[in-house]
């Protein structure tokens, strides 16, 4: 998820890592290290904490000094950031770094051990060292498919071995990696601005595609070893572009992120077939032993929340209520120890929310938290966390955070619903199956972007709207509305669609745009009904529907049809033209779209 790169030529080797990393910077991390060949062996140095950390204890440990190395900036999934979970990873003859998740590392684990290897950390990452220590013959590109075989997951990995000086070998699968090369010198990295004061030339490594690199040159194998030939790429952004992988900002690139984060997020979670949190500490039994469950969360992550009270309610007839952080901790909330208070937060920091945990804690009820950032405060302190896998977010609106959140929530009502014998196995197991597809469908709704531009030139001169729908849609309705105000500026407001006629009616003039969700297709009438009633006080109105949904012209102006699935899981595809419709709105207008005014990615204030 952070950084990865690797150098090897003429210059100290220590520098352009160090330099190259903090190119990297940007994508955030925890903690940070490097392995340098020297004097025929190994020199690995790692640091919990910001780049200058490591630099500070190099000062005192000895700074490595050669030619060939490579380095990380990690951003825990696997263990807390500390000085031993930081990568590189590895013993005397083989030190690695890697980037992403290997899924199942607990299985390689156990083998391993069997065969008498310790492990000094927590990291997935670790297994992958062992494995190829394991199998280890010499010849390192068999022992590399060897362990292509056997690793699932996501990976980029960068391997040194010991009797091999002056190689750096690379490869990967759904991370990032590309082949820096130039005269005498070929890099390493996980993104292009790490070697832009070097070089402009790349490869970009395709899946398990195997790079080895020599001061010379750079080779290519595929899996079974043979030369594969790669088309050499010149960069032709400037740093601050290259940073954001060419997109032109930071929330549209992290949009785009989504399929990857929700497959990250949900595929460990997932064992035949059928939703698997054991991992997280939370058991099935404990799981339907609690009375009532309590979300707590601020902002974007309550409106995740709100889908998971709709759901797990509507599944698994558990009461759920929803409370906003700042709320909850001064209303004096009637919580008993069989409850479950579940808070939701992205960066893991927000004050209200931790204040709410400890508040949960105090009454004796399990806190369980979704957070994706690990080791922060509230995953600390709470009894069971659920990380999700999004990966650093740094647009200050959040988009990729909120959809793996709602998967989560997801998962967590059918195992709910399947473990009180609400639902059965198999439909349990098709509606996990339905959730697996979201990925997929994700890279179609993500066509819907010159739509939503399109949409977005229709409301940039509006004054103020209205978000509308019934049920999931108004759920939905209000993380829109949010997002629209948060970066655009414009003033909007969610309402439910039922409940306008009792006031809200009375502002819909023909400059009030609305935008209407309607895919719940039990609510889909009624929600008609009420569309018409603002399209007859002159609103333009914007309907978002089904794919294949007829909306006769006297319903809606204008209609953006997204891809069905079950009921259930259309909050998770209409996220993403609600997440367009703000990002084009506030480009249009010209705003700060990474960071709008008077706002803070992570708000550890009350
Ligand atoms: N899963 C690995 C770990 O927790 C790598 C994390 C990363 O991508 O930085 O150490």
């Amino acid at each position: 998820m952070c950084g990865i790169v690797g150098y090897v030529g003429k210059k100290d080797c220590t520098q352009v890592l160090i330099d190259s990393l903090s190119k990297l910077e940007y994508r955030g991390y925890d903690s940070a290290g490097i392995a340098v060949f020297e004097n025929g062996g190994i020199h690995v140095e790692k640091s919990k904490g910001r780049l200058k950390d490591l630099e500070e204890k190099m000062k005192k440990d000895g700074r490595p000094y050669g030619h060939c190395g490579i380095g990380h900036t990690r951003w825990a999934t696997h263990g807390e950031p500390s000085d031993i979970n930081s990568h590189p990873h590895g013993n005397k003859r083989i030190s690695i770094v890697h980037n992403g998740i290997i899924e199942n590392y607990k299985v390689l684990k156990t083998f391993l051990m069997e065969q008498g290897y310790g492990f000094e950390s927590e990291t997935d990452t670790e297994t992958v060292a062992k494995l190829l220590d394991y199998y280890y013959n010499g010849d390192p590109l068999d022992t590399i498919t060897h362990i292509l075989a056997e690793i699932q997951g996501s990976f980029a990995l960068g391997i040194m071995f010991r009797d091999f000086p002056g190689k750096i070998f690379a490869v990967r699968k759904d991370s990032p990696l590309i082949v820096g090369t130039s005269e005498g010198e070929n890099f390493i990295a996980s993104d292009v601005p790490a070697i832009l004061k070097y070089t402009k030339e790349y490869y970009l490594l395709e899946a398990d595609e195997i790079a080895v690199l020599d001061e010379n040159e750079v080779k290519f194998y595929n899996v079974h070893k043979a030369r594969i030939t790669k088309e050499l790429q010149v960069a032709n952004w400037d740093i601050d572009a290259a940073e954001k992988g060419g997109y032109e900002h930071f929330m549209l690139k992290e949009i785009h992120e989504q399929p990857t984060a929700v497959k990250t997020t949900i595929s460990p979670r997932i064992a035949e077939g059928l939703p698997y949190l054991e991992e997280s500490g939370l058991s099935t039994d404990m799981l339907k032993g609690y009375r009532r469950i309590f979300i707590v969360a601020c902002g974007t992550a309550m409106h995740a929340g709100l889908v998971g009270k709709y759901v797990i309610e509507k599944l698994a007839r558990v009461e759920v209520t929803v409370d906003i952080a700042s709320e909850f901790r001064y209303r004096n909330p009637l919580i008993e120890p069989e409850d479950l208070v579940i808070l939701i937060s992205q960066s893991g920091e927000t004050a209200d929310t931790l204040a709410a945990l400890r508040l949960a804690k105090d009454r004796g009820a399990t806190a369980m938290s979704v957070v994706n950032v690990k080791g922060s405060s509230i995953a600390r302190e709470s009894d069971i966390v659920i990380y999700t896998h999004a990966g650093p977010e740094i647009s200050v609106a959040s988009t990729k955070a909120y959809t793996v959140q709602l998967s989560i929530m997801y998962l967590l009502a059918f195992e709910l619903a399947y473990a009180k014998g609400v639902i059965s196995k198999e439909k349990c197991m098709e509606l996990t199956a339905s959730l697996s597809e979201i990925p997929e469908i994700y890279e179609n709704v993500l066509e819907l972007k010159n739509r939503c531009q399109f949409i977005a030139s229709k409301l940039v001169n509006a004054d103020s709207l209205l978000y509308i729908g019934r049920g999931l849609d108004y759920a939905l309705s209000m993380e829109g509305s949010l997002k629209l105000k948060e970066i655009s500026y414009i003033h909007s407001e969610a309402y439910a669609a039922g409940e306008l006629k009792h006031g809200t009616i009375s502002l819909v003039t023909e400059s009030m745009p609305v935008i209407a969700i309607a895919t719940q297709q039990d609510l889909y009438d009624k929600t008609v009904s009420n569309v018409k009633e603002v399209k007859a006080r002159g609103a333009k109105v914007f309907m978002v529907c089904r794919e294949g949904v007829e909306v006769d012209e006297d319903v809606a102006d204008y209609t953006i049809c997204v891809p069905s699935i079950d009921d259930l899981l259309m909050p998770l595809v209409v996220s993403i033209p609600m997440q367009l419709i703000a990002y084009y709105t506030s480009v249009l207008k010209g705003c700060d779209v990474d960071k709008p005014r008077n706002l803070a990615k992570s708000v550890t204030v009350e």
